[in-house]
């Protein structure tokens, strides 16, 4: 009897095993499609200087629009990408549009603001990498101090010196890099001092647990390396105010504004008066 069920058991999960892996491949399939087809837009979260109390910035985050499946978020599908390659494609996509609405966006929040894009491990791998961006940006008539590149910690991980290479090639031609996610990954601290990079992003996770001490730690460790800091998902008043009295940078947040299409972002001075922070 008990083997039985056993078997019943086994046969279940090669079944739903085998279902995964068909579902896997059609969203590969279909994710190969979705630059051709149109599917692919990019949403803007805007970052915010609290102490200037101005906009300097926005990052292009993905989104999927699927046939099948309606609206798919990046962490479902980026891994995918990443899998298969279509990344590379992807990611190229992500940055030509950013450059393309860098003109709108520059109209309403000034020529100092900066685009972000984030770059995934696969894509700097990519032996043309920095030809590829530089000939884009050309195209669409930006220059690289237009531009932020954002990495996470993980992407570090794997052959360091060959990233420091990339790096150190793309910041020397205009170029900043943010380490995003920071605090999350893996890496020692040793390499925010070897890596080449202009600003660390606090995971919103610390801003959540509301880590004050940890927070400050990081703020008072970026200042000595000389690095600019923006905290990540500040979603209410209280955190807002405090890493405005902490000095941060730079916020990003819910606070601010939701991830929306270009047309709907609330300008410089909508922010406090519609926005979901009224001061
Ligand atoms: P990320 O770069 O750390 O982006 C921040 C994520 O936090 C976004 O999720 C954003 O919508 C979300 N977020 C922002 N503010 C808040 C907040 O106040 N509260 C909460 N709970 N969440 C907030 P999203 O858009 O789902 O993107 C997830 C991740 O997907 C990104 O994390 C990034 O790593 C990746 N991603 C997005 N677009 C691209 C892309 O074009 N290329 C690559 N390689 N990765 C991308
Ligand atoms: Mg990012
Ligand atoms: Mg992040
Ligand atoms: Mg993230």
């Amino acid at each position: 009897k008990a083997k039985g069920a056993g078997r019943k058991r086994f046969h279940i999960y090669e079944a739903a095993f085998k279902y995964d892996h068909v579902e896997n491949f059609i969203h590969e399939l279909e994710l190969s499609h979705a630059i051709e087809k149109e599917e692919l837009y990019v949403q803007y979260q805007l970052i915010y200087h609290p102490v200037r109390e101005t906009v300097i910035g926005a990052e292009a985050l993905l989104r999927w629009n699927c046939e099948s499946r309606g609206t798919v978020q990046p962490n479902s599908f980026i891994p995918v990408a990443e899998e298969t390659g279509l990344i590379v494609d992807i990611g190229y996509w992500v940055i030509r549009r950013a450059c393309q609405d860098w003109h709108l966006l520059k109209k309403d929040y000034g020529s100092e603001f900066k685009v972000s894009v984030n770059i995934s491990r696969v894509q700097l791998n990519e032996k043309d990498f920095v030809q590829q961006i530089l000939r884009i940006l050309k195209e669409e008539h930006v220059a690289p101090g237009a531009v932020e590149l954002e990495i996470t910690e993980s992407t570090t991980m794997h052959s360091m010196q060959d990233v420091q290479q990339t790096l150190s090639q793309l910041r020397a031609n205009g170029f900043t890099i943010a380490l995003d996610d920071f605090g999350t990954g893996y890496s020692s601290l040793s390499m925010l001092t070897l890596l080449p990079i202009d600003k660390l992003k606090i995971d919103r996770s610390f801003i959540a647990d509301g880590n004050v001490p940890l927070i400050s730690a990081m703020l008072a460790m970026a200042s000595a390396l000389h690095l600019q800091v923006i905290a990540e998902g500040i979603e209410t008043y209280e955190q807002y105010i405090m890493l405005k009295e902490m000095a941060c940078w730079g916020i990003q947040g819910y606070f601010i504004n939701k991830p929306a299409d270009l047309a709907l972002l609330p300008k410089q001075s909508e922010i406090f008066v519609n926005g979901v922070g009224k001061i």
